[in-house]
């Protein structure tokens, strides 16, 4: 079982009436999920929220005790369908994904379900990956609200306002019979806290005590024409007016009042600690949160409540809108309410805030003392504040003068990666074929867009490789390579992919790589893995799949076999049979080995059992110090140290301790014909007698053979 395990967290989900609930917002979003009486929860794994999913697998005796259904869905696509359960019949349903993309992927189903509406409440939890350290592309979920008229949640970043949304999220549901995103970024996702937990509830309906029957044919309840136009009016006239009426009554969002009274600042909820934190560094808030500029919090993203929005600025001379990102959506809509009922309030957002990327602490404390220049409020010297933005933010200026720019780190392929030797031979192919474009996917094997491979020509999204070459293919001269993961070859590159190309008998080669897990989000089973949430193998295989689709070229590799790769790399390339050719690039993800073999290791350990590991290593007498092997390997464990030969200055290649001996360095030692500087070992514990005998016949060949030491 290489699924890391979540049994700590499952205990927290236990907790009963009146107990303390401590942990992170993404756990408490699990909880809240229990204490709302869902019937049914599913998705697709994806940073930030693939925990919830995670932990709600290794929850799953608890679950069925309590009658809810989970699904480890395929696709958010699937994760998405799953909400019309709601739509004929009273049953609270949740399902979780990374967006923006997973709300791509998406939407589809999301516009099919947001126009005949829900009955029981559906709410969507979206890990809103937009800011610096995301992987995906920087756009927002907001659009989608608006577009499909899904109301969107934006906690504040506090533990019982993230329980309390997730729980009047299900009612406003149900009151305004729309589905309901919960948007939670990074940091909401890993603000730690606690609240003061309720029992978990098991719904009136759920696969404890079954419905009787579907219910009566209702053709409203269809997103078909010509009902769908009925459906668009119902959303603006019925369903807003009533998700309005439920926030104000329920104080959805809230005010916090402070003593500069003609200043606020509007804010969506999950900014508002950012917010806060810039203010008590320019001294204006406590560390508890207390501003003297009143806020309006907007743990209600869309739709706006014009009354409250309205009620707020009456009387104040400026507004500061926080808004992330482009377009400015809030700012549009706050002029527009303002202007409609001639309030004269000044509305600054995008200006003294930037118009694209994450308000990071940096950005907002300037974007806040930018505000109180422009606005010069009575009661603060606001060029004192601007003067303490500075200092506050000098340091960086200051560091880069004195050490320069820090070279940046992208992240790489970990230790012994299974695709990091299909990319040194692919890097090798091209050396003696010429250069060819690369058509790159999302996944680990993303990494080699980085040095030292530096491979990809575009990225369309998960698994998109292949349809994104289907016209570069007959516009080259070389045939293009797709590389797809086994994740994305699941979430639908066999579909947009493989029967597309096959459909339109186009040339090409795909390497799908097989290391048995969807590994980038944190190493969930997928149709081909090896075992399943249930135990046993699901069934499902890549190789048997592309053969019924009809595939005729395909070949399976050893991913750490270099040579092999190469020359299968190098027929799939050449050869003049038509059509679509894929070579099955396997190899287990080595995270999930690892974890595997630490535990098997440490047991016969433990039992006296003999225990053999394997270590690479460079003799540094020969290493040239021309470091190919690190250019063709990129392996985090191989790297330089200063060579000992006084009369060589390089440094040469080391392999520190880290390397797990996944004998990638001698393959390419041998696949490029490199110096022969690279050695193989066996580290042994609770060696056996054999062991032992056979290490002192060789330390004796070895005494023979080396040279003597002569004495000075
Ligand atoms: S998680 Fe697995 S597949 Fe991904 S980089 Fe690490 S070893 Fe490679
Ligand atoms: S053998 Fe080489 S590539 Fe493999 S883990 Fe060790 S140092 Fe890294």
């Amino acid at each position: 079982m290489a699924e890391v395990s979540f049994k700590k967290d499952v205990e927290a989900l236990k907790l009963g009436e009146g107990q303390v609930f401590h942990g992170e917002g993404i756990m408490a979003v699990t909880k809240a999920l229990l204490q709302s009486g869902v019937s049914y929860v599913g998705g697709y794994q994806g940073a930030p929220v693939s925990h919830l999913l995670d932990v709600l697998v290794d929850a799953e005796d608890m679950m069925s005790d309590l009658g809810v259904h989970l699904e480890t869905c395929t696709n958010e696509a699937s994760a998405a369908a799953m909400l019309g359960a709601s739509i004929n019949y009273p049953l609270r349903g949740a399902v979780t994904w990374k967006s923006i993309v997973g709300t791509n992927v998406a939407a589809d189903a999301l516009s099919n379900l947001s126009s005949p509406g829900v009955v029981g409440g559906a709410m969507i939890i979206i890990g809103e990956d937009y800011g610096e350290g995301a992987s995906v592309i920087q756009e927002r979920s907001y659009a989608y609200a608006m577009k499909s008229s899904m109301w969107l949640l934006d906690p504040r970043p506090d533990l019982p306002t993230i329980v309390r949304m997730v729980e009047k999220g299900f009612e406003l549901s149900e009151a305004s019979h729309a589905p309901v995103m919960l948007e939670l970024r990074v940091r909401a996702c890993h603000v730690t806290g606690e609240f003061a937990a309720k029992s978990n509830r098991a719904s009136a309906k759920s696969g404890l005590n079954r419905i009787d029957g579907p219910p009566r044919f209702d053709y409203a309840r269809l997103a078909h024409p010509p009902l769908t136009f009925l459906q668009e009016k119902l959303k603006v006239d019925q369903r807003m007016p009533a998700a309005q009426a439920f926030a104000r009554e329920h104080k959805l969002n809230e005010f916090f009042d402070g003593d500069i009274k003609d200043l606020g600042i509007i804010v969506l909820g999950g900014l508002t600690n950012t917010v806060l934190r810039a203010l008590a560094r320019l001294g204006l808030a406590d560390a508890f949160g207390n501003a003297r500029i009143p806020i309006y919090c907007l743990n209600l993203a869309y739709p706006l409540i014009p009354e409250e929005m309205k009620q707020f600025c009456v009387g104040k001379r400026d507004v500061l809108i926080v808004e992330e990102g482009y377009p400015d959506y809030v700012e549009q809509a706050v002029n527009t309410e303002l202007r409609r009922a001639d309030i004269q309030t000044r509305v600054h957002g995008k200006g003294a805030l930037p118009k694209a990327g994450e308000y990071t602490g940096e950005i907002m404390l300037r974007g806040i003392a930018n505000f109180l220049a422009a606005t010069k409020p009575a009661g603060i010297d606001a060029a004192e504040i601007v003067a303490k933005a500075d200092a506050l933010l000098g340091h960086k200026g200051a560091a880069v003068k004195a050490v320069g720019e820090l070279p940046p780190r992208p992240p790489n392929f970990c230790t012994g990666c299974p695709e990091r030797p299909v990319f040194a031979a692919i890097k090798l192919t091209q050396k003696e074929l010429g250069p060819t474009h690369v058509s790159a996917d999302i996944g680990c094997h993303a990494f080699a867009t980085f040095a030292p491979f530096s491979m990809g020509n575009s990225i369309l999204g998960y698994g998109m490789s292949l349809a994104s070459a289907a016209a570069v293919a007959p516009n080259l001269k070389a045939r293009p390579i797709s590389v797809m993961g086994d994740g994305g070859f699941w979430h639908n590159g066999l579909i947009t992919g493989v029967a597309s190309s096959l459909f339109n008998k186009n040339d090409g080669v795909l390497i799908v790589m097989q290391n048995g897990y969807t590994s980038a989000t944190g190493l969930q089973y997928m149709p081909s893995s090896k075992a399943s949430r249930q135990g046993q193998a699901p069934g499902m295989d890549i190789e048997s799949t592309l053969r019924s689709f009809g595939v005729k070229w395909l070949r399976k590799v050893r991913t750490y076999n270099v040579s092999t790769m190469m020359i299968t790399l190098k027929e799939a390339m050449k050869t003049t049979e038509p059509g679509l050719k894929v070579i099955v690039a396997d190899g287990e993800c080595q995270l999930a080995r690892q974890r595997r073999v630490r535990v098997e290791d440490a047991t016969k350990l433990k039992a006296g059992e003999r225990v053999v590991r394997t270590k690479f290593g460079v003799d540094d007498e020969i290493c040239t110090g021309d470091h190919s092997c690190i250019r063709l390997s990129g392996c985090p464990s191989l790297t330089v140290k200063p060579s000992p030969d006084p009369l060589r200055t390089d440094p040469v290649a080391s392999v520190i301790e880290s390397c797990v001996g996944c004998g990638l360095c001698g393959e390419v030692a041998h696949a490029a014909v490199l110096c022969p500087s690279f050695y193989r070992a066996e580290v042994i514990q609770n060696a056996s007698p054999w062991d032992r005998f056979l290490h002192r016949v060789r330390r004796a060949v070895i005494s023979v053979l080396a040279p003597k030491q002569v004495a000075a």
